[in-house]
């Protein structure tokens, strides 16, 4: 098959060919998933999120004396993970909306990083607004459309601190974008989803903002999908970067930790 871009069982050969030499790389967007990784707090009145748990079944022992493997206990919202549309009551009505049911041709798609690491280190509370997008735009061209839009904050180094949660008693205080800025990504720029190295994809006081909650209201009633607590977003370029974020199949799951990846040309 030919796309206009080349044959595509060529070009296939190149990426193997490029991994294996290291002209592209390979970017974990992972966070290890312990016990000890933070979840994401809800006023007390809501059901929470369990951290994740893990039982040793054997280790080359007298349960299992050739073998070691465990059973795990996880949250669909724990560790780096997938947000589908169905996560949120925006999104409950539409077609194809829980992790099991996603297209896996969407799976596999460009991001874009919008660096404001700097404006976050500045401002606990950032919100990314639409003329910020606009101004990264000016800069970097226009964000295709069915792509991934990644905020860089940088705030993936505060995990393992009180910094990455950063709960007070008014809640937590964390960036994210405002409603603007969603909406502007959604329907004007028609993007796949929109990604955070926080807990959540809104801001710790988004839930303050109107609508509540913007980044899940919007994106998801839109079925357009979320990833989060993602790492290393310092090490991707702005734009050419190819991510791979595949939620496990999970029968009508509202999301799924995941294993992360970006392709980037090499030594970038
Ligand atoms: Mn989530």
């Amino acid at each position: 098959m030919t796309d206009g871009l080349g044959n595509a069982g060529d070009l296939l050969a190149r990426l193997a060919a490029n991994l294996a030499s290291g002209g592209v790389e390979i970017v974990d967007l992972t966070h290890t998933l312990t016990p000890e990784f933070p979840v994401i707090v809800l006023p007390a009145e809501f059901g929470q999120c369990q951290p994740f748990r893990m039982e040793e079944v054997s280790r080359y022992d007298a349960r299992g004396p050739g073998w070691y493997w465990n059973t795990i206990t996880v949250s669909e919202h724990a560790g780096t993970h997938f947000d589908a549309p169905a996560h949120w009551i925006s999104g409950r009505n539409l077609p194809n909306a829980t992790v099991d049911a996603l297209d896996p041709q969407t799976l596999v798609a460009p991001a874009v990083v919008l660096d404001f690491s700097a404006e976050s280190a500045a401002d606990e509370d950032f919100l990314l607004t639409r003329a910020h997008v606009e101004a990264w735009e000016a800069e970097h061209g226009a964000i295709p459309p069915r792509s991934w839009v990644l905020l860089r904050t940088d705030w993936s180094r505060h995990v393992g601190t009180p910094r990455y949660l950063n709960l007070r008693e008014d809640g937590a205080h964390s960036p994210g974008p405002d409603a603007d800025a969603v909406r502007f990504l959604v329907e004007e720029r028609n993007i796949l989803g929109f990604g955070t190295e926080t807990v959540g994809t809104d801001a710790g006081q988004g839930g303050h903002l109107d609508p509540p909650y913007p980044a899940h209201f919007i994106l998801h009633g839109a079925g357009r999908c979320g990833l989060q607590c993602l790492a290393n977003l310092d090490r991707l370029p702005p734009r050419g970067a190819l991510v791979f974020a595949a939620p496990l199949k999970i029968r009508h799951g509202s999301g799924s930790p995941l294993r992360g990846l970006a392709l980037v040309p090499g030594g970038s």
